[in-house]
């Protein structure tokens, strides 16, 4: 916007070169703008040797403008000036005459400071000072505006972003699951690929909690989303906490070989926490019965069929001993529900 404006403003006053200054975040110094407009190539050269200037309050004519709050004309460069003025040089060689500057304010804050150069020597003219007092109105509305929009366009980011996490682990909540997983059923449905599912539950939680408080619980599960996360590598994996304590892990484009070896990983990661668990019947730490199913999406299978399968194998995990990970079939699942298969059986707990 600056530089369509210094541009525009140019054209239509007849002048030969506008620029912007803008203060720095902690208001100390004033930073020359991307934004720029000469009216041939010569006058670039007085741009690059402004560039990096950093001008303090009263240096130049943008920082005299910046203490002053007032709009300033000075009409014969080449005549002594404040000795802060020290540009003279640049734009006596370059040939700039005529100087004007003006700020932007917006609600009793300099945010930006225009500043306007002429080749021809001329004296303050009504009609040029009214024009680019208009325009820095506008200007200033605009980027108060914009900036408006800029803070609701983060603020919106950082609300999805809060609304798709779980606060206790950091994970993807049971929202961001649910959205994940039907994008992907879709994706996978198009492309006939497989779409696994586990869901990982910790043993004995209740006990947990009761031997050792609602805080140790609290701390334990966020180790176990941790472990459970750096077992996963895939940026296309996700790792939702589902529930309580239980997690799941989408596993798109992966059969139900890989997804067994991945739950078995996230099995013996979790047990290596070696979070003491006295209570549990199966380890003396805390421990995980992990589900697993698969499934190539097909348009007459519900995508809630994978989640049920995944549930009923983390079920029989459960029947099957804890500490373990076992796995449905659709087949199976469809015709019948007793044929899920245990795929590692719980250790014998070594208790002293
Ligand atoms: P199982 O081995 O059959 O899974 O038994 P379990 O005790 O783990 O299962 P149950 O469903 O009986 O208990 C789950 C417990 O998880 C009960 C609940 O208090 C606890 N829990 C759920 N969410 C949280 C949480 O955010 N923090 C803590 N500390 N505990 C939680
Ligand atoms: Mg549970
Ligand atoms: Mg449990």
């Amino acid at each position: 916007a600056l530089e369509v404006t210094l541009r525009q403003v140019c054209l239509t006053i007849g002048w030969d070169l506008g620029e912007a200054w803008i203060p720095s975040l902690d208001a100390t110094i004033l930073e020359y703008s991307q934004g720029w407009y000469v009216s041939e190539k010569q006058l670039e050269k007085f741009i690059y040797n402004s560039i990096n200037l950093r001008l303090t309050p009263s240096m130049g004519i943008a920082g005299k403008v910046w203490l002053s709050q007032e709009l300033e004309w000075i009409e014969d460069l080449s005549l002594p000036l404040s000795p802060g003025f020290i540009r003279r040089e640049f734009a006596l060689e370059v040939g700039l005459k005529t100087a004007l500057s003006i700020p932007i304010i917006i609600d009793d804050q300099i945010i930006a400071i225009l500043v306007f150069f002429k080749k021809n020597q001329s004296q303050p003219e009504a009609r040029v000072i009214e024009l680019v007092k208009a325009v820095t109105t506008q200007l200033g509305a605009l980027i108060h505006r914009k900036k408006i929009e800029a803070a609701l366009v983060k603020a919106n980011q950082e609300l999805e972003r809060l609304a798709t996490l779980d606060s206790l682990t950091g994970l993807a909540n049971r929202r961001r699951f649910n959205e994940y997983f039907y994008v992907e059923w879709l994706q996978l449905f198009r492309e006939k690929l497989p779409l696994s599912l586990l869901l990982c539950d910790v043993d004995f939680f209740k006990r947990y909690n009761d031997t050792y408080g609602h805080l140790a619980g609290d701390f334990c599960l966020q180790q176990v989303a941790a472990a459970i996360q750096q077992c996963v590598k895939r940026s296309v994996d996700l790792v939702a906490r589902y529930g309580g304590e239980e997690f799941a892990v989408i596993l798109p484009n992966t059969n139900a070989k890989v997804a067994i070896r991945l739950a078995e990983t996230i099995r013996k990661r979790v047990q290596a926490l070696q979070i003491v668990h006295d209570r549990s019947e199966v380890s003396n730490y805390i421990t995980l019965s992990i589900g697993v199913a698969s499934i190539i999406p097909q348009a007459e299978i519900d995508p809630e069929i994978l989640i049920a399968m995944t549930d009923k194998a983390l079920y029989s995990a459960k029947q099957g001993g804890r500490n373990c990970v076992a796995i449905e079939n659709l087949m199976t699942f469809q015709t019948s529900c007793h044929d899920t298969n245990v795929l590692s059986q719980p250790p014998i707990p070594s208790r002293q």
